[in-house]
């Protein structure tokens, strides 16, 4: 049975666009996995830490791997990637978050979802919304209205990407 997954993807470190559209690519190309949209591409002053700005997204892939064995293939992108995790909330090339799975409520040491955070954060919202306005309600939004975010780039930016993946 496949699942409509949502993954947070974030960079501040390096080239950063590139790594968002590596991961994707690479995501797609994940067994038993499709992507199937990808939002905007978004600018954010880092939440809670120092450093350069993210450039972030969410994408939207069906898979029908289990959740951890899917947690561990996003890990693996992100040290391929060159992450290093010097300190809680450092700088980073590449970031996969979980955000959602399905409708389902995962609660493990390594993994929670809906993701624990996610709700505090303009930079998931606010592409969360775009693939489906369903998930985020106005007051969600208002709540993160005073985060630094603008759109960089409109969603065409990773059209290649899902078009790859379609079968
Ligand atoms: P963060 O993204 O919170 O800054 P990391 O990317 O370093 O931090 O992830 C830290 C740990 O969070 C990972 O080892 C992972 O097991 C755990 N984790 C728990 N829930 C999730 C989730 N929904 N998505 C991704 N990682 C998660
Ligand atoms: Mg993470």
């Amino acid at each position: 049975m496949s699942e409509r997954v949502y993954i947070g993807l974030g960079a501040n470190l390096g080239d950063r666009g590139e790594a968002l559209l590596q991961a994707l690519q690479r995501m797609a190309a994940l067994p038993q996995t499709t992507l199937r949209a990808v939002s905007s591409l978004y600018s954010s002053a880092p939440v809670d830490a120092t450093g350069p700005d993210y450039l972030n997204a969410v994408a939207v892939l069906e898979t029908e791997q289990a959740p951890h064995n899917f947690l561990h293939a996003l890990q693996a992108l992100e040290l391929q990637a060159g992450r290093e995790r010097p300190y809680r909330n450092a700088p980073r090339t590449l970031d996969l978050d979980v955000l959602l799975w399905g409708d389902q409520r995962l609660d493990s040491p390594t993994l929670t979802v809906p993701h624990p955070r996610m709700w505090e954060r303009a930079f998931v919202l606010r592409p969360l919304a775009e693939l489906d306005a369903q998930r985020v309600t106005a007051a969600q939004l208002h709540a993160v209205c005073d985060q630094r975010i603008t759109v960089a780039q409109d969603p065409q930016w990773a059209a290649s990407a899902v078009r790859q993946s379609t079968p």
